[in-house]
C-alpha cells in the first residue's frame, strides 16, 4: 500500500532545532571570523531509532561553483545528499554506529557578502529521499527568516539583495530588456549598475538611445562618484585584458554577437570608490590597512601595516571584475585574494624575525625592501618583503626554520 511519507510532519520540532543550531553553532561563527571568504557549509540530520537520537554531520562546500543558477545548485546540493558515497550522508548512526539512521534534513549554507545575509536551503527527506527544499535566509547575528522559493533570478536578487550569479542576473536582464524603447539600468551591489541599450540595428536610433544618458549619470552621481562607465565590447575596442573564457563571449555567448555587431550595447556603471571600501573589508581580516593612493584618474591602493607599506594599482582588477561579471566580493576574491594573502604573509616576516633574532636589527625602510643587521651593524640581508614573504610556508615550523635560515645565511644579502 503506498502511503505518504509521514517523517516530514513528525521531525517538524527535530527540523526548527537543527536549523537554529545550524545557523547559531556552525554559520553564525563561520561569518564572523571569515566575512566574505566564508565558504558554503553543509550539515546532515539524522535520527536513529536504536540510540533515540539525533546526530549531524557537517562538510564543506568549498568547489561549488559562484556561477549556478537556483535550480543548478538546488540540484547539486540535492544529488549529495542523496548518495551516502557523497561523503554527506551518514551511512550509520554517528553516537552508536547502528545502520541505516533515518535521514531528518540537510542544511546548506551560502554567504552572499554583497548584502551580509546568508542563504540557507533546507532538504526535507520523507521515505529516505528529499521531498521538499525550503529557503531561509540569515543575518550575520544568526537570526533567520523562512523565504518562498524565488522564481528566478531577478525574484532572487529582490528578495535577497544580491545575485546568486551576477552572470545570470546578466542574461535575466537582457532577455527582459531586449526590445525596450529606452535605456534600462539595474543596480545589483551598491555603487554597481548593470545597464543596456536594447536592440536596434540603426545607428542613429541606438545613438537617440543614449539622449538621456548624460542626465542619467549626472543623477546617479549625487549619490556617489560613480566614476567607471564601460562598455562589455570595449574589451574589444580598448583592449581589456579579459580571457575569452572570462568574458561576456562565454557567458552572455546568446548575446555576444550581437554585441559585436553593437545592435545591443551593454555597460556597466561602477563606482570605484565602493570597490576600495569593499576590498578595505576584505584586507582587514587579514590586518591590514586600505587607503585610496591616487586622484580619480587612476586606482592606486596603499596597503599597510606596521612595517609594510606597499603601493598597488587596482585598475586592471576593477575592470577585471565589471567585464568577467562578477560582483565586487566575488571579484576580489576570485583576482586579488592571493595578493591580499601575500600581502599578510609579508607583513607578519618582520615580528617573525624578530622573535626568531632578537640580537638582530630587523627593518622596512619605505615599506617594501626588508633590511637585517647582525649585532655588530653590518647589513646581512636584503630582500623585497612580499617576494621573500611568498617564497617560504608561514603556515608552519618548517617554513619559518627556512626563512630564519636563509636571513641567517646571509643569501640575499646585497
Ligand atoms: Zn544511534
Amino acid at each position: 500500500m503506498l502511503h505518504f511519507p509521514d517523517e516530514p510532519l513528525r521531525f517538524r520540532a527535530l527540523r526548527l532545532e537543527a536549523h537554529e543550531r545550524f545557523c547559531l553553532r556552525y554559520r553564525r561563527p563561520v561569518l564572523r571570523r571569515f566575512g566574505l571568504e566564508s565558504e558554503d557549509l553543509g550539515v546532515f540530520v539524522v535520527w536513529c531509532d536504536d540510540c533515540q537520537r539525533t546526530a549531524a554531520r557537517l562538510i564543506g562546500f568549498p568547489e561549488l561553483d559562484f556561477d549556478l543558477t537556483l535550480d543548478a545548485l538546488e540540484e547539486e546540493v540535492r544529488t549529495r545528499a542523496d548518495a551516502p558515497q557523497n561523503g554527506w550522508r551518514p551511512e550509520a548512526c554517528p553516537h552508536c554506529a547502528a545502520p541505516d539512521p533515518t535521514p531528518i534534513a540537510a542544511y546548506y549554507g551560502r554567504y552572499l557578502p554583497e548584502a551580509e545575509v546568508d542563504l540557507h536551503l533546507e532538504l526535507i527527506f520523507g521515505g529516505g529521499r528529499v521531498v521538499r527544499i525550503e529557503h531561509h535566509q540569515m543575518t550575520p547575528d544568526g537570526d533567520s527568516v523562512a523565504l518562498d522559493r524565488p522564481d528566478d533570478a531577478w525574484d532572487f536578487h529582490d528578495l535577497f539583495g544580491a545575485p546568486l550569479s551576477l552572470r545570470v542576473l546578466w542574461r535575466a536582464f537582457i532577455d527582459r530588456h531586449l526590445y525596450a524603447d529606452r535605456l534600462e539600468m539595474v543596480c545589483v551591489q551598491p555603487g554597481y549598475y548593470l545597464g543596456l541599450r536594447p536592440f536596434t540595428d540603426d545607428p542613429e536610433t541606438a545613438g537617440a538611445l543614449f539622449e538621456d544618458f548624460g542626465e542619467i549619470i549626472e543623477a546617479l552621481r549625487t549619490e556617489r562618484p560613480y566614476d567607471a562607465i564601460t562598455f562589455l565590447r570595449d574589451r574589444e575596442e580598448e583592449g581589456i585584458p579579459v580571457p575569452v573564457d572570462e568574458s561576456y563571449h562565454t557567458w552572455l555567448a546568446a548575446y555576444a554577437h550581437d554585441v559585436g555587431e553593437a545592435t545591443i550595447e551593454p555597460f556597466v556603471v561602477a563606482d570605484s570608490a565602493t570597490f576600495i571600501a569593499t576590498l578595505a573589508r576584505h584586507a582587514a581580516l587579514y590586518g591590514i590597512t586600505v587607503d585610496r593612493a591616487s586622484d580619480d584618474q587612476t586606482l592606486f591602493v596603499r596597503f599597510h601595516t606596521a612595517d609594510l607599506d606597499v603601493q598597488l594599482n587596482l585598475g586592471p582588477v576593477f575592470f577585471r571584475v565589471l567585464h568577467e561579471g562578477w560582483t565586487f566580493h566575488q571579484g576580489l576574491r576570485r583576482h586579488f585574494e592571493r595578493e591580499l594573502r601575500a600581502l599578510a604573509a609579508a607583513a607578519q616576516v618582520p615580528a617573525l624575525l624578530r622573535a626568531a633574532l632578537p640580537d638582530h636589527r630587523v627593518e622596512v625602510p619605505g615599506g617594501a625592501t626588508l633590511v637585517v643587521h647582525d649585532p655588530q651593524g653590518r647589513a646581512v640581508f636584503a630582500d623585497d618583503l612580499v617576494a621573500f614573504a611568498t617564497r617560504h610556508d608561514l603556515r608552519t615550523d618548517e617554513g619559518i626554520g627556512a626563512l630564519v635560515a636563509e636571513v641567517r645565511g646571509g643569501a640575499g644579502a646585497s
